[in-house]
């Protein structure tokens, strides 16, 4: 069989014989009581895998490996922002969990309780999360770079009793202090409020004492050598939510197993990713993103191989930074977003070439479309398989993918392969109908959701069904992308039919940046719309009508607003007062209109528009920017 014909049959397995596929997967990890059954779809959309099994992530991240790997290094600690390095062997890796689960426990954490992580790329951030999962507590990471009203949003939501943060960051060797923001994100909250506790790295400049805080350093001290029995759960026990953006302001939660989880992090990494137990894998993304969860934490350590755990951007202190981490650390596995590559490419092969890459069997890049050109350019200058895998929050692994472990399939620049394992699509058109080769529509997936899948929306099963699965008129789950697969059955993706917007694979909501905006006391209305850009994949672009007789702000001061409300990510490269914003007549801003506008195209057709004037208003702006 070739690599082709194998795929194909293990695919057809996993859709047609589910049950017995995801059994055998469900060997890769270690259950303390075995499951029932392998999958309970009684109340659809909603799957729960695994039900009646017991187990752990921690024991099957951490414990499991102290036998048999205890000397080999699990995390590969590299800041090029405070210049250290630190390796972490399993042995020392239980240790450390241990204590944090022994300190969670003292400060009244249980299973079931949320703990809302808010730390910089630091060794604590994985010890806390593996803390968390070995007692049942289920964490919350927040990206460092979100600000005070994102966090106030998740905290509402989640509900945490702890909050575990830093005193500072670094970024381009700034420091980006972490407790004002969390200082000012609290005063906004609903809830009761968290207890704080503290790691300081000795980094920020100016004190900012949180009435309460608990100090990291000295708490840790008195739990020195406990161990803590991991706590036995159910399958479908929550391990994690992870906060995404949608079509409204309001984040959503995506909350996940563990059973399922575990299972399906562990199975990418043996079919997918191709890594093996032992051997070492660079994700040079961010905890505080679905990629960091599950490919600089979870899947590695699952599978007991060492990951690299990077703080510092990919520039600095020069281009050649992360390839020499390929060279030192012998890395078999690096995966990346196609913007960290674009900005790679702009400084040339030359710094790829001048290291021993011979370690490297294959790049991976997701989180964006990547687009044909930067695909040739890196492949050659590598001179290995770069796959190109398309998936999100929402799914925790893969959806489109190539597979590195079964054996590469022909790549296609430009597409993302074929659907993953258990992962049964349908691309419809308008009005529902499905489609077949060469025609582009929206990419669904016909439920049951396969392991490691979002089980539900945090607390708003209604929102789940609602969101994901109400778009069409079979119960399908809606990926919001517009998709195109050709007479190979590859497909193609073709960006987004929500208002998200995609900056550096950093996934945002038109709603989000223009709520932000409104926070502002002269501003009456604001629209964002997502514009092409060649390196960060889009860019925001912002159009802001102010009160009347406000004082007016400068645009700076605007764009200022919304990284101090939702972060520096989400900060518009371009902004524009304009006098008023294209409107249905039944008062809807016709963002698409806005959009082709900025990008230079005709707005087309639009039957519905309350005044025609708009769009010259509009089309004034961005001849200004
Ligand atoms: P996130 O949940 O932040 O990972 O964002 C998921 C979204 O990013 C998807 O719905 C796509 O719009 C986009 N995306 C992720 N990976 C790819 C890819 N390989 N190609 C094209 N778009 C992608």
């Amino acid at each position: 069989m070739n690599n082709q014909e194998r795929y194909e049959t293990m695919y057809r397995r996993s859709i047609d014989d589910r049950e017995a596929f995801w059994r055998e997967q469900a060997e890769l990890i270690h259950w303390h009581k075995p499951f029932d059954r392998v999958l309970d779809y009684d109340n659809p959309p909603f799957a729960q895998w695994f039900p009646g099994g017991l187990t752990n992530i921690c024991y099957n991240a951490v414990d499991r490996h102290r036998e048999e790997r205890g000397d080999q290094t699990a995390i590969i600690w590299v800041s090029t922002e405070v210049e250290q390095r630190l390796e972490v062997s399993y042995r020392e890796l239980y240790r450390q969990v241990n204590e944090m689960a022994s300190l969670l426990l003292e400060l009244g954490i249980v299973s079931g309780d949320r703990v809302l992580i808010y730390l910089p790329m630091i060794p604590e951030a994985i010890v806390a999360m593996l803390a968390c999962v070995r007692i049942g507590a289920v964490h919350s990471v927040v990206f460092g770079g979100f600000a005070a009203l994102a966090l106030a949003s998740r905290i509402d939501d989640a509900s945490p009793k702890l909050i575990i943060t830093a005193d500072a960051g670094m970024r381009g060797g700034k420091v980006t202090p972490y407790k004002p923001l969390l200082v000012e994100g609290l005063a906004a909250i609903a809830v009761e409020r968290p207890q704080v506790l503290v790691i300081d790295r000795g980094l920020a400049t100016t004190p900012c004492p949180i009435a309460g805080e608990i100090d990291f350093a000295s708490a840790i001290a008195r739990h020195a050598g406990r161990e803590v029995a991991p706590e036995w759960v159910e399958s479908s026990h929550p391990s994690y939510i992870l906060y995404t953006s949608g079509t409204t302001g309001r984040p959503k939660g995506a909350q996940r197993d563990t059973g399922g989880h575990m299972v399906a992090m562990r199975q990418s990494m043996q079919w997918i990713y191709g890594v093996q137990p032992g051997e070492v894998m660079f994700a040079g993304s961010d905890i505080g993103w679905v990629v960091g969860h599950s490919y600089i934490v979870y899947a590695p350590l699952l599978t007991g191989a060492t990951t690299i755990l990077y703080e510092g951007l990919p520039i600095r202190p020069d281009p050649g930074i992360w390839w020499s981490l390929v060279a030192d650390y012998r890395v078999s596995c690096l995966f990346t977003s196609p913007t960290a590559i674009r900005l790679l490419k702009k400084t040339g092969a030359d710094w790829i070439h001048a290291h021993d890459l011979s370690s490297l069997r294959t790049l991976f890049l997701a989180g964006e479309p990547l687009d044909k050109e930067t695909h040739r350019w890196v492949t050659e200058a590598l001179g290995i398989p770069v796959v190109d895998n398309y998936w999100q929050t929402e799914t925790g692994w893969p959806i489109l993918t190539n597979f590195a472990g079964l054996g590469l399939m022909e790549l296609k620049f430009g597409s993302p392969t074929k659907p993953a394992f258990g992962y049964d699509m349908v691309l419809l058109d308008e009005s529902g109908a499905e489609l077949g080769p060469n025609t582009k529509g929206s990419l669904m997936i016909r439920p049951p959701l396969p392991p490691g899948c979002m089980s539900t929306i945090w607390g708003d099963d209604a929102r789940f069904v609602q969101t994901y699965f109400s778009s069409a008129r079979q119960m399908l789950y809606a990926t919001f992308d517009y998709a195109i697969y050709d007479d190979d059955g590859y497909y193609f993706i073709m960006g987004r039919n929500d208002d998200v917007i995609n900056v550096a694979g950093h996934r945002l909501g038109t709603r989000e940046v223009e709520e932000a905006l409104c926070t502002h006391p002269a501003v009456a209305e604001a629209a964002a719309v997502g514009i092409q850009d060649d390196l960060k994949g889009q860019e925001i672009e912002a159009f802001v009508v102010l009160m009347s007789h406000a004082a007016i702000p400068s645009e700076d001061e605007l764009k200022a607003v919304v990284a101090r409300q939702i972060g520096g990510i989400a900060k518009p490269k371009f902004l524009h007062v304009v006098p008023g914003l294209p409107k249905t007549r039944s008062g809807k801003v016709i963002r698409r209109a806005i959009l082709a506008i900025a990008e230079g195209r005709d707005p087309g057709e639009l039957p519905t528009i309350e005044d025609a004037k708009m769009l010259d208003v509009i089309r004034d702006a961005v001849q200004h920017r």
